[in-house]
């Protein structure tokens, strides 16, 4: 017999340009009843996996060749018919759409309205890659879930705490004024969950907990949490800015913009992938964006010397960035209750975090090497020795967070409380 979900379920829609993720989610305890992606849309091979959740009886993921148009809007017409099929749609009472940018506008979870969509459209000047992708998102599943209210929570959100001194360039005062120009840091839901469930596990209430978080993955930003806000991030009016990632490159020299553009010949749109698409990781070892590849060339003495030089390379420049944003970042802090590693990297490469944190032993943090190697794949935990600054190991739940605060909003106006 099939077992039925409690209802109140959030289906969490995370839309890129060519891929769609999503899950449904029980707000109350996070528990996943589907998940999945659609992706390589906008190609013949787009096609879409639902994993479904102990849950139900038939848990094998189900696959799909999605058919022409191959869209956003297919995707999620094939997420209705499996939904459907499972008696799911009746469980859905909202749906969470991750959104980029909220500019200075949104720092809250925000019911989409017309104008709220209109907004989210006029912020994509800010960041073309990502607001179009979650605005196609959000039209195709009010088209599909008609009725139901669709909430945007945004990455920025988290950080529209920070101080002037922390957001404002050093340009002309009007960019900002007239143009929006100034920081306004990224991937905010993770830091907050991950921040919120640190203060849980040291037992202390969150606006007494002061944090430096980590968030690395193929993105990859730090930011600090004073009295259980953000106050600083590295990533900045763009996530382009701050430490080195999978691909992009981070901080430069803007001189070296210049120099590529005026004496090397490149155009801007070139310039533009060099840094997005072919830096990082993937443009110092010239072999992976992937870091799980790297350490394995690094530490496998049969592979070519060249290779274990450069993938060697890319992880200590990696790393040592990484280091230099902690140090930099903790100036704005007068404490640091501990550190806090998340995201692909952060929750499973115990290599990197020692590194790291041998980088920081001014900071006083001392490596516990079992607990490091203990803590992945899903665990989290203090990894470092007693005597030590804790290094907290906290998995991040970015959909988690999104069911929750649309679930909280429709119920309550907004009381957050992840
Ligand atoms: P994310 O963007 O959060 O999914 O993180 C992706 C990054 O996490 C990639 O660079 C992966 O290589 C890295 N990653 C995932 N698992 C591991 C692992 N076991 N060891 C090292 N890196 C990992």
């Amino acid at each position: 017999m099939q077992m039925k979900t409690k209802p109140h379920s959030v289906l969490v829609i995370n839309c890129g340009s060519s891929s769609l993720k999503f899950s449904l989610i029980n707000p109350a305890d996070g528990i996943n009843i589907i998940d999945g992606i659609a992706e390589r849309l906008m190609t013949s091979d787009a096609k879409i996996i639902i994993k479904f959740h102990h849950h139900l009886k038939n848990n094998t993921p189900f696959e799909k060749n999605l058919a022409p148009p191959f869209d956003h809007k297919t995707a999620i017409e094939q997420l209705v018919n499996c939904l459907t099929e499972h008696q799911l749609v009746d469980q859905i009472s909202a749906v969470g759409h991750r959104v980029v940018h909220g500019g200075e506008k949104y720092s809250q979870p925000t019911l989409i309205t017309p104008q709220v969509a209109k907004t989210i459209d006029e912020l994509a000047k800010l960041a073309p890659l990502h607001n179009p992708a979650n605005l196609i998102g959000i039209t195709a599943a009010q088209k599909a879930f008609r009725g139901l209210p669709q909430v945007a929570v945004f990455d920025t959100a988290f950080h529209q705490t920070m101080p002037e001194k922390a957001y404002i360039y050093a340009l002309p005062y009007a960019l900002y004024q007239e143009h929006s120009i100034r920081k306004y840091g990224f991937h905010g839901t993770s830091h907050y969950f991950v921040s919120k469930q640190c203060a849980k596990q040291m037992n202390k209430p969150i606006e007494q907990c002061h944090f430096i978080s980590a968030h690395l993955g193929n993105g990859c930003s730090v930011t600090a949490i004073k009295n259980g806000q953000s106050i600083d991030s590295s990533m900045g009016f763009t996530p382009l800015e701050g430490v080195m990632m999978g691909t992009r490159s981070g901080s430069i020299d803007p001189g070296i913009i210049f120099y590529l553009v005026e004496q090397l010949g490149y155009s801007l749109a070139e310039v533009n992938n060099i840094l997005n698409k072919e830096s990082g990781l993937l443009g110092v070892s010239q072999l992976s964006n992937d870091c799980r590849s790297l350490e394995k060339m690094a530490l496998n003495n049969d592979s070519e010397p060249k290779k274990i030089r450069l993938a060697k390379l890319a992880l200590n420049v990696f790393c040592y960035q990484i280091a230099k944003s902690i140090a930099s970042l903790s100036a704005g802090l007068n404490q640091l209750d501990a550190l806090i590693f998340t995201g692909g990297i952060g929750e499973n490469s115990a290599f990197v975090r020692r590194k790291i944190l041998k980088q920081l032993s001014l900071l006083n943090f001392n490596v516990d090497d079992q607990a490091n190697d203990t803590a992945r794949f899903g665990a989290s935990g203090n990894i470092c020795q007693q005597d030590s600054r804790p290094c907290w190991v906290i998995p991040t739940n970015e959909e988690w967070v999104i069911a929750q605060q649309s679930s909280q909003l429709l119920k309550h106006g907004l009381k957050q409380d992840t």
